[in-house]
C-alpha cells in the first residue's frame, strides 16, 4: 500500500499505562468526585445506577460541573447524543457561550439543558409518526450511560450527553428507548425466576450483559477515493477475484502488519479514554480484515460503546491513511464482516445466570434460563432473522460463509446430553471434557471443554453466554439486542407463570425440582427442533430445517414482514417495548432503507460502467483493432489478436446490454412500497449481478494501465 504520510493522532508513549487514562474523557469516577460536592455526587450516583430522577437543584450543580470539566479540556460545545432510526448516531452542537448583553459573554450550561433537548423530529426517519409540519421531538438524558467528550479528527472536542429521542406524542423515534424498555422487561422476568428459586436474597436487580465483537476491513485511503462504489456504497460493486484470496488461510490470526498495529493501538487508546474496555484484536479470515472486541458490560452502556467504537475506528483509520470499511460485504469472493453479540443476564451481585457450573444437571435455575432462550429463538425465529435484515447483510447471510439465514441454536455435546436426559426424566450426570494428552512430553496435558465450538451457528451457546452471530458489521446493535431481550423476557414469563401455577407458597426443594423438571420437559419437547449442532452451511441442513418447519428467509425482502406479524405486535406490546404504531414505523423505515440502498447501488454501478468501465473497455478494443489492422497491413495474419478482439468486443456488448437492463429497472417507478421492495430485490439486484459479471470478465482482459479502478489485489494484498 502507498503511504499517505498523514500523521497519526496520537503517538503511543510506552511509559504511560492505559489504566492511567482509562475513562479520562468520561464524566464518571474520579472526575465526578473532583468536580461535585459529596452530596450531589451521591445523588448523581443513585441516578446513574438506578435511573432515579435528579432534582432540579442537583441537575444544575451537575451541569455546571460538567461544563467546568469540559472547559478544562478545551471543549466549547455540548450535544445531546442519540441513536435515531437511521442506524447512526446524531448530535446537534450548542455552544456553552452566552452573550451577556454588554459585549461580553459567559459560559453557561443549565440543568435543564442537560436533562432535555428539542431537536427537530421531522427531519429524522419516523415511519409516519411525525410529519414535516409536526416537528416537535425531545431528547432526554439517559443518566445510566456516562457523559463523554468526543474529539473530532482535528482534536476539537464536544461534550456528549447520551439521550433517548422521542416524539412530542411520547412515541420512541430512536433505538435506545425500546432497548431500555426491553432491558426492563427481561430483567423483571429474570427476577421473578430468582424469586421462585429463592436465589434473590441480596439481589436488587438483574441486568442484561453484552459484548460485541466487531469485524472490519482496512483499505488504503487513496485507493478508496479512487473508487466511487466504495466511497458511495461502502462496498465494491465490481472487481474480479484476486489471484490469491483467503485460500491459504494465512491471514487469520497472522502477524498484524506494522501500519495496522499502529492504527489499532491508536484506536484503542482513544476508546480507553472514552471508557470503552476494548480487549482483543486480531487479523480476521479475509486479507485486509481485522477484529476488535471489548470486555462485556451492561447492555445499555455496551450499545453506546459499540456505536462509539464504530465511530472511533473510522476516524482513527483516516488519520493513519486508511479507510475503515464496516460494510457487511465490501469485497465479493472473500469473507464478509459481522458483529457477534454475546449476550447473557447477570445479577448486580455478579452472578451470571447462564453459567452452567460444574454439575450442570443439578443446576435447575440455569436450565430454566437456557430453555427460555431456546424457546425464544424457536417461537420468534422469524423476528430474530428480521432484526438483522438489511440490504448489506443479505450478501453475507446464507452465502456459505457466515451463519445461514435459518435461525437455530447450537448447544454443544454437554448440554445436548443434559437435554436428552431431561426429556426422558431426571438428568443424572454432566459429561466432562477430561484432559487432552498432547503426546509431547514438554507440554503438559490441558483440560478440555465438554463441548466443541461451532462457527456456523447463528445463535450459539458459548460456555456461559449466547453468541448471536448473524448481526451485520455496520449495524446498530440496539435493535437486535432489544429483540433478544424481549423474546427471552416472554419465555421467562411463560415458564415462571407455569411454575407459579404449579407451586404452593413455600414448596419443598423436591416439589420445586419436580415442577421445574416437568415444565422444562414440555418446553424441550416443543421447542427442541430449533437446536442444531451440525454444519449450518450444508444443503442437508436446509432440507432438514424445512422438514422441522423452521423459517428460512434468504433475503431482507422476505424477512421484514416478520416485524409486523400479529405475533410480533403482541410480543412488543405485552412487554411495553413498542406499541403497534412504533413497530410499524420501524418496519416502514427498514423497507424504505432497503429500497434506497439498492437504488443507490444500482445508480453508482451504472455511473461507473458508463463513465469509467465502458470507456476503458472501448479503448482496449480500439487498441486491439489497430494492432490487427496494422499487422495485417504489414503482411502478417493475426488470428489470435483477432480472437482477442472478438472476445473483448463480445464482453463489451454483454456489458452494454446488462447496463441498459439495469438502467431501465432503475427508471421504473413503483409507488407501492412493498412492491417496490420486491422490484428492487428481483429486478434491480438481478441486473446489478449481471452487470457485475460482465464487468469482471472485462477486468481480466483490459490492459492494467487502462483499467480505471484499483483492483482487489491492490486493495487487499499489497501493503
Ligand atoms: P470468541 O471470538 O472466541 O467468541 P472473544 O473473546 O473474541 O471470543 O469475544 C467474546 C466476547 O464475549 C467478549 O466481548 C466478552 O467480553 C463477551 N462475554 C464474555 N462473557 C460474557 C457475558 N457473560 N455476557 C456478555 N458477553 C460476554
Ligand atoms: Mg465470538
Amino acid at each position: 500500500m502507498t503511504s499517505t504520510g498523514t500523521t497519526p493522532m496520537h503517538t503511543t508513549d510506552t511509559t504511560v499505562r492505559a489504566s492511567d487514562y482509562f475513562g479520562a474523557l468520561t464524566f464518571s469516577g474520579d472526575v465526578m468526585l473532583k468536580h461535585l460536592a459529596p452530596d450531589v455526587c451521591e445523588t448523581l450516583r443513585r441516578t446513574m445506577n438506578h435511573g432515579l430522577p435528579l432534582d432540579p437543584a442537583a441537575a444544575n450543580a451537575v451541569a455546571t460541573a460538567m461544563k467546568d470539566w469540559a472547559l478544562e479540556h478545551g471543549v466549547t460545545h455540548y450535544s445531546h447524543w442519540f441513536q435515531p432510526l437511521t442506524g447512526l448516531t446524531a448530535e446537534k452542537h450548542d455552544a456553552f457561550l452566552s452573550p451577556t448583553g454588554d459585549n461580553g459573554a459567559l459560559e453557561k450550561f443549565s440543568g435543564d439543558a442537560l436533562i432535555r433537548g428539542e431537536p427537530d423530529a421531522s427531519s429524522f426517519p419516523s415511519g409516519g409518526i411525525r410529519d414535516t409540519y409536526e416537528a416537535r421531538g425531545y431528547t432526554a438524558w439517559d443518566a445510566t450511560s456516562p457523559v463523554f467528550i468526543m474529539r473530532g479528527g482535528n482534536g476539537q472536542g464536544t461534550l456528549c450527553i447520551p439521550t433517548v429521542f422521542v416524539s412530542w406524542t411520547g412515541e420512541a423515534l430512536d433505538k435506545k428507548t425500546p432497548l431500555l424498555r426491553s432491558i426492563h422487561a427481561v430483567t423483571s422476568q429474570a427476577m421473578r425466576v430468582l424469586r421462585i428459586f429463592g436465589t434473590d436474597a441480596g439481589v436488587s436487580s438483574v441486568f442484561s450483559t453484552l459484548g460485541c465483537e466487531q469485524e472490519y476491513f482496512l483499505v488504503d485511503r487513496e485507493l478508496f477515493h479512487e473508487r466511487l462504489d466504495l466511497s458511495v456504497c461502502g462496498r465494491t460493486m465490481v472487481g474480479a477475484a484476486p489471484p490469491k484470496g483467503q485460500q491459504l488461510e494465512d491471514h487469520y490470526f497472522g502477524a498484524i502488519p506494522d501500519r495496522v498495529l499502529a492504527f489499532m493501538a491508536d484506536a484503542e487508546r482513544r476508546l480507553f479514554e472514552l471508557g470503552v474496555p476494548v480487549k482483543t484484536r486480531h487479523n480476521e479470515v479475509a486479507p485486509g480484515q481485522y477484529e476488535i472486541a471489548p470486555t462485556f458490560e451492561n447492555a445499555n452502556v455496551a450499545v453506546d460503546h459499540q456505536m462509539l467504537t464504530m465511530q472511533v475506528l473510522r476516524q482513527t483509520a483516516r488519520a493513519h491513511g486508511f479507510e475503515c470499511l464496516l460494510h457487511e460485504k465490501p469485497f465479493a469472493k472473500v469473507n464478509g464482516s459481522g458483529k457477534h453479540i454475546n449476550w447473557s443476564l447477570s445479577t448486580d451481585t455478579g452472578a451470571n445466570l447462564l453459567d452452567p457450573r460444574d454439575e450442570t444437571h443439578t443446576n435447575m435455575q440455569f436450565l430454566v434460563f437456557l430453555c427460555a432462550a431456546i424457546r425464544a429463538v424457536d417461537v420468534h425465529a422469524g423476528l430474530l432473522r428480521a432484526s438483522i435484515a438489511s440490504a448489506h447483510n443479505d450478501h453475507r447471510l446464507g452465502a456459505n460463509e457466515a451463519p445461514p439465514a435459518i435461525m437455530s441454536v447450537y448447544l454443544g455435546d454437554m448440554l445436548t446430553d443434559i437435554l436428552d436426559q431431561l426429556e426422558q426424566g431426571k438428568p443424572r450426570s454432566t459429561a466432562k471434557g477430561g484432559a487432552l494428552d498432547l503426546g509431547a512430553r514438554s507440554v503438559p496435558s490441558i483440560p478440555r471443554h465438554a463441548s466443541d465450538r461451532n462457527r456456523t451457528s447463528p445463535f450459539a451457546f458459548t460456555g456461559n453466554k449466547f453468541e448471536f452471530r448473524a448481526v451485520g458489521a455496520s449495524q446498530a446493535v440496539a435493535w437486535p439486542s432489544t429483540v433478544v431481550n424481549t423474546i427471552v423476557a416472554e419465555s421467562l414469563d411463560v415458564i415462571a407463570t407455569e411454575l407459579e401455577r404449579r407451586l404452593t407458597e413455600r414448596p419443598t426443594a423436591e416439589q420445586l425440582e419436580q415442577a421445574v423438571r416437568s415444565v422444562l420437559q414440555d418446553v424441550v419437547k416443543r421447542h427442541r427442533r430449533v437446536c442444531f449442532d451440525g454444519n449450518g452451511y450444508s444443503a442437508a441442513w436446509h432440507k432438514e430445517a424445512a422438514k422441522r418447519g423452521l423459517p428460512n428467509y434468504p433475503s431482507t425482502a422476505e424477512a421484514l414482514k416478520e416485524l409486523v406479524s400479529k405475533r410480533a405486535e403482541h410480543l412488543f406490546a405485552s412487554y411495553g417495548v413498542l406499541t403497534p404504531r412504533e413497530l410499524h414505523a420501524r418496519h416502514e423505515i427498514q423497507v424504505e432503507q432497503y429500497c434506497k440502498i439498492v437504488q443507490i447501488e444500482g445508480r453508482t454501478l451504472s455511473t461507473m460502467v458508463h463513465t469509467q468501465i465502458l470507456p476503458a473497455a472501448m479503448r482496449a478494443q480500439g487498441e486491439l483493432a489497430e494492432i490487427c489492422i496494422a499487422t495485417e497491413r504489414a503482411g502478417t495474419r493475426v488470428p489470435e489478436a483477432k480472437a482477442a478482439l472478438r472476445m473483448v468486443a463480445g464482453h463489451v456488448k454483454a456489458l452494454r446490454t446488462a447496463v441498459a437492463a439495469l438502467d431501465s429497472a432503475l427508471a421504473r417507478e413503483v409507488p407501492d412500497l412493498e412492491k417496490r421492495m420486491q422490484h428492487c430485490r428481483k429486478s434491480v439486484m438481478g441486473a446489478i449481478e449481471r452487470v457485475r459479471s460482465a464487468a469482471d470478465e472485462l477486468e481480466r482482459r483490459v490492459p492494467a494501465d487502462i483499467w480505471p479502478l484499483p483492483t482487489y489485489a491492490q486493495m487487499l494484498l499489497m501493503r
